[in-house]
C-alpha cells in the first residue's frame, strides 16, 4: 500500500493552530492588549470597526520592536518572554506561549508598525494569511500599532461563524473592560465605528470602576481587603440590595489576569448567603494576588482557567473576607430569610401555597433597609390596567377543552380545612393552587389542567406589547417626574443601539447627556418602581441572547422585556394573581406557547390519573 502520510503545510497548520487561539474578534483584542501591557504601555488605544469584523487596531506607547524583532514576532514560537521551560512557573507576562501574532496573520490582513527607543526610523511590515507581504522603514513614535483587518478573510467558513457586528462589539468590550479592570495604572481609549466609548485616565480601582460602569456604581461598593501567607485580597463587592436581576459585573482577577472560576465564584456567593433575593446576583470585583508558582495559567488555550494550588484554603479565605467586608459595612444583620416554609406546613398541604392568606406585594420591598422580612420573595400577578380581573374565557372559546370545569372549589371534599374560610379568602371559589412556586393548577373537564407561570406571564406581556405596537402611538405612561438614569457609556452605547425599538414599545427619552438617561414615559406594563431594574436587564441581556428567529428589533426587544418582567419561577402568587393569570392567558391569541416557543400549558387527563392509580390494583 502506497504511503499516505504526510506533512502538513505550514499555512495549514497555522490555520489550524490559529482556531485555538482566535475564535473572534475580542479574541484578537485581547492578545494585542495583553502584549501591549507586556510591552509596559503607559498608555493604549483600541480601535474596532464592525464588532471587530473589519477592524481591530491596538496602539501602544511601549517598548516597541527592533526591525529583526518585528520580523520574527509574527514567527509560531516566536517570544521574548521565556527562554526555558522553568520560566513557566514564574511568569510575570500575560504572553508567554509565542503564538498570537502568528496566528492571527495566518486567518487577517495584519499591519506592524514599530520602533523602540534605540532606532531613529521605525518598521512598518504587512501580512496577510501568513506571507509578508512588503517592509519599509517609516518615521512613527515609539511603541507599536497593530492593525487586524478583515478577520477570517481566508477562511470563510469562520468568517460567516462570526455573529453580527453587535454581538461580536459586546464580546469585545468585556474584553476590554477586563483588561481595563485589571490595570487601573495604564490610561486607554476604545472607539468603535468613529464613536468614543470609553476613555480612562490612570487612576485608581475604585475610580476606574466608576469610569467603566458609571457613578453610581460608587456608592455601592464596599472594599474588601485580605492579607495571608498563600494570598492577598483586594477590591470591592456590591452591596446586596444592587445586585442584579441577571449576572452582570462579576470579575475575578488573578495576578492581574482576569479568569473565570466557578468554584471561587461560588465562595463569593456563600459569603452573600441569606443577603439576596432570589434569582439576583452581586456584581463584584476581586483581585488575588497568589505567588506565581502556586498556580498554573497553562491550561486552558485562551488563559482564562487557572488551577490552584491551594484551592480549598482559598476559597475559605475568599469566603470569610467577603463576609467580613459585608459585615464590617454593617450590611449583613443575619435574617434568616431561607427557611423552608415546608417544613412548617403539614405534609398534605405542603404544596398548596394556594391556600396562604392573600399577601399584597411590595415589589420594591427593601430588606436591608427595613424590618419586614416576611413579605421578601412574594409577588404578585398584576393584569394590564386596560383589562379587568373579569374572566374572558366565555366568547372566546378557544379549546373548550381546556376551559376549566368550574371555579368552584370542592370543599366537601376537605375534612378539616387547614385555614379558615376567612383567611383562605377567595382561592376557595376559583379551584386553582399552585405548586411548587412554579406551576398553576386547575381542573378542566377531563382531567387537570397544568400551567408553568413564568411562560404564561410572559405569553400575556408579549401579546399585550405587542398590541401596543400595532397602534401608531403606542400607548405610554408619562412621567410627572423624569427619571434620572445613570448607565455606564457602554451600557447608553447598548441603549442608544435599541433606542427605536424601545421607543416603539412605549419608553420615552428626552435628551440623554454623558451617561445620565433621562426617562420621561414608559410603556404601560413597566411600573415606574421597575424602569430601572428593567433597563439593566435589557442591556445586559441583550447581547447575551442570540436574535436568531425574532421578525425584528422590535420584536427582539418586547420578548427581552417580557423575560425581564415576567413572574419568575419561586415567587408565590395570591389567589387572585393566579385567577388574573389564567383569564389574560386564555384571552391570548396563542395561549398554548410561550414567546420563547416553550409550551404553556399541559394536561393531564383523568384516565391516565386512574391508570397510574390503578397500576398496582
Ligand atoms: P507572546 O506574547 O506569547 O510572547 P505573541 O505572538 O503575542 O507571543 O508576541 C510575540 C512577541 O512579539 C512578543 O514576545 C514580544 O516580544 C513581541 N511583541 C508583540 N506585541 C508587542 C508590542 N505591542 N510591543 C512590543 N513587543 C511586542
Ligand atoms: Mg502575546
Amino acid at each position: 500500500m502506497a504511503n499516505r502520510i504526510q506533512l502538513l503545510p505550514d499555512h495549514v497548520a497555522n490555520q489550524i493552530a490559529a482556531g485555538e487561539v482566535v475564535q473572534r474578534p475580542a479574541s484578537v483584542v485581547k492578545e494585542l492588549l495583553e502584549n501591549a501591557i507586556d510591552a509596559g504601555a503607559m498608555r493604549i488605544e483600541l480601535l474596532v470597526k464592525d464588532g471587530g469584523k473589519a477592524l481591530v487596531q491596538v496602539v501602544d506607547d511601549g517598548s516597541g520592536m527592533s526591525p529583526a524583532d518585528a520580523g520574527l514576532s509574527f514567527r509560531r514560537h516566536a517570544t521574548s518572554k521565556i527562554s526555558k521551560a522553568e520560566d513557566l512557573f514564574h511568569l510575570q507576562t500575560k504572553g508567554f506561549r509565542g503564538e498570537a501574532l502568528a496566528s492571527i496573520a495566518a486567518i487577517a490582513q495584519v499591519e506592524l508598525t514599530t520602533r523602540d527607543a534605540e532606532a531613529e526610523l521605525g518598521t512598518r511590515l504587512r501580512i496577510a494569511g501568513d506571507t509578508v507581504q512588503g517592509t519599509e522603514a517609516v518615521v512613527t513614535p515609539q511603541g507599536t500599532s497593530i492593525q487586524v483587518k478583515n478577520l477570517f478573510f481566508n477562511i470563510p467558513a469562520r468568517r460567516n461563524f462570526l455573529k453580527s457586528a453587535q454581538v461580536e462589539f459586546r464580546h469585545v468590550l468585556d474584553e476590554f473592560q477586563r483588561v481595563a479592570l485589571a490595570h487601573p495604572g495604564i490610561a486607554f481609549r476604545m472607539v468603535h465605528n468613529e464613536s468614543e466609548v470609553h476613555h480612562l485616565p490612570v487612576s485608581n480601582l475604585k475610580q476606574r470602576i466608576d469610569h467603566l460602569f458609571g457613578n453610581r456604581m460608587n456608592a455601592r461598593l464596599v472594599p474588601v481587603a485580605e492579607e495571608t501567607q498563600i494570598v492577598a485580597i483586594g477590591g470591592f463587592v456590591c452591596k446586596p440590595e444592587f445586585a442584579r436581576k441577571s449576572r452582570g459585573e462579576q470579575f475575578f482577577f488573578v495576578n492581574d489576569r482576569f479568569i473565570r472560576s466557578p468554584y471561587l465564584h461560588h465562595a463569593v456567593m456563600a459569603a452573600f448567603e441569606g443577603l439576596l433575593r432570589s434569582e439576583s446576583y452581586p456584581g463584584y470585583f476581586l483581585y488575588l494576588q497568589v505567588p506565581p508558582e502556586s498556580i498554573d495559567i497553562n491550561i486552558h488555550p485562551t488563559k482564562t482557567e487557572v488551577k490552584f494550588e491551594n484551592e480549598q484554603s482559598l476559597y475559605a479565605i475568599l469566603r470569610s473576607a467577603v463576609k467580613h467586608s459585608l459585615g464590617q459595612f454593617n450590611i449583613a444583620p443575619v435574617l434568616d430569610f431561607e427557611q423552608d416554609q415546608n417544613l412548617e406546613t403539614p405534609y398534605d398541604y405542603k404544596d398548596r401555597e394556594a391556600m396562604l392568606p392573600g399577601v399584597s406585594v411590595d415589589r420594591n420591598f427593601n430588606p436591608f433597609a427595613g424590618e419586614k422580612p416576611a413579605s421578601r420573595n412574594t409577588g404578585s400577578y398584576r393584569p394590564a390596567p386596560t383589562r379587568g380581573w373579569e374572566a374572558r374565557y366565555e366568547g372566546l372559546d378557544p379549546d373548550p377543552e381546556l376551559q376549566p370545569a368550574d371555579w368552584v372549589i370542592e370543599s366537601e371534599t376537605r375534612q378539616e380545612p387547614l385555614f379558615d374560610e376567612g383567611a383562605a379568602g377567595t382561592p376557595g371559589q376559583a379551584g386553582l393552587f399552585q405548586l411548587g412556586r412554579k406551576y398553576i393548577l386547575t381542573r378542566i373537564k377531563s382531567g387537570l389542567l397544568l400551567i408553568d407561570q413564568q411562560r404564561a406571564h410572559q405569553r400575556v406581556l408579549y401579546e399585550q406589547l405587542l398590541q401596543n405596537l400595532s397602534r401608531r402611538e403606542p400607548a405610554s405612561q408619562a412621567l410627572l417626574f423624569p427619571l434620572q438614569l445613570a448607565f455606564g457609556r457602554a451600557e447608553m452605547h447598548i441603549l442608544r443601539s435599541m433606542e427605536e425599538a424601545l421607543a416603539g414599545l412605549g419608553f420615552r427619552f428626552s435628551d440623554a447627556a454623558g451617561d445620565t438617561l433621562e426617562l420621561t414615559g414608559l410603556p404601560v406594563l413597566v411600573p415606574e418602581s421597575e424602569a430601572a431594574s428593567v433597563l439593566d436587564q435589557l442591556i445586559s441581556d441583550w447581547q447575551r441572547h442570540d436574535g436568531a428567529g425574532d421578525f425584528s428589533q422590535v420584536d427582539r426587544v418586547a420578548k427581552e422585556l417580557c423575560r425581564a418582567l415576567a413572574v419568575k419561577p419561586g415567587t408565590p402568587l395570591d389567589p387572585e394573581s393566579q385567577l388574573g393569570l389564567v383569564n389574560d392567558l386564555f384571552g391570548c391569541k396563542e395561549p398554548a406557547m410561550s414567546p420563547f416557543n416553550k409550551p404553556i400549558h399541559v394536561t393531564l387527563p383523568l384516565e391516565e390519573l386512574e391508570k397510574k392509580l390503578n397500576f398496582h390494583g
